[in-house]
């Protein structure tokens, strides 16, 4: 499904890529596009995760490179995003880098901004998600209208002590019409202590988004995914895709297979390059299987 119907309706179809530029490209911002392509891939998380600092010129020319070659563009923002925090600096700056991504959104042809809201700065968990959900809410008022379209991509956390639960996470995006969710199975793997690793858990969580947010979920699945080591704490590090560490992705690719989703798949493999063209092998061996 999904291919562009007569160049009047375009409906979102499978994607893959990786977090961030593939090594190969050596930082040049051409060959990461060519590589991807020739890779038989077509979607980049632009990685600003250690601040956004591309000049306007740059951002434009990943832009431009992004509509020649047909990929769809994401941003991840800035680790250090803490909306909650403790410090209201540090809050005020959070909202600050969010805003800064928004503006660079149609530049550089980016759809959604991913981020990490952070941690709940101490606080009690109701109202950790009313000041996240207003910091969201100025960080719109004062830059929703300049980001081309772009969506907030809030990302469910590795870490459980961190703001980004699956119910947390949910409820920004019911709350604010500019939120999508980022579902980074990983993460939802090792924060719940690797139950969410089958068909029938897989299911209940996406249910759930779509149940809630419908069509906004659907049409603009981003999913991130990679193997991951964990703690009683939640996540603890990212591991390659396809080896012996979970969570198992196989039973993931079937059902968006079965249902006919159209999920983006970011891969944050320790060689992300690598992990998106597994998850791509999978849909294609399951293809080759079903004729
Ligand atoms: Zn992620």
């Amino acid at each position: 499904m999904g291919v562009h119907s007569g160049g009047v309706i375009c409906l979102p179809r499978l994607r893959f890529g990786p977090a961030g530029y593939p090594a190969e490209a050596k930082g040049k911002v051409e060959q990461v596009f060519s590589i991807l392509t020739r890779s038989g891939l077509n979607a980049l998380e632009y990685a600003a995760v250690h601040g956004l600092r591309a000049r306007e010129d740059t951002a434009a020319e990943i832009g431009r490179l992004a509509d020649q070659y047909d990929i769809s563009m994401s941003l991840h923002a800035a680790y250090y995003i803490s909306l909650a925090s403790k410090s209201m600096e540090t809050r005020e700056r959070s909202k600050s880098r969010l805003k800064k991504a928004l503006r660079f959104a149609p530049l550089m042809a980016v759809k959604r901004i991913v981020f990490h809201p952070g941690t709940r700065g101490g606080l009690p968990e109701e109202e950790a998600q009313v000041i996240v959900r207003d910091a969201l809410n100025d960080v719109w008022e004062a830059a929703g209208a300049e980001s081309g379209g772009a969506f907030l991509s809030p990302e469910i956390a590795g870490k459980i002590g961190a703001f980004g639960s699956e119910e947390e996470i949910l409820r920004l995006c019911q709350e604010l019409a500019f939120c999508i969710p980022t579902l980074d199975w990983a993460h939802l793997y090792a924060r719940s202590q690797g139950k969410v690793n089958e068909k029938r858990s897989y299911l209940k969580v996406i249910d759930q988004f779509e149940s809630e947010l419908g069509k906004r979920f659907v049409d603009n699945m981003h999913f991130h995914v990679s193997g991951i080591t964990y703690t009683e704490r939640g996540e603890s590090a990212h591991r390659p895709l396809g080896e012996h560490w979970g969570p198992d992705i196989l039973p993931l690719v079937e059902i968006v297979r079965e249902v006919g989703y159209s999920p983006t798949f970011i891969s944050e493999s320790p060689d992300p390059l690598k992990g998106a063209l597994y998850v791509k092998f999978l849909f294609d061996e399951l293809e080759k299987s079903e004729k």
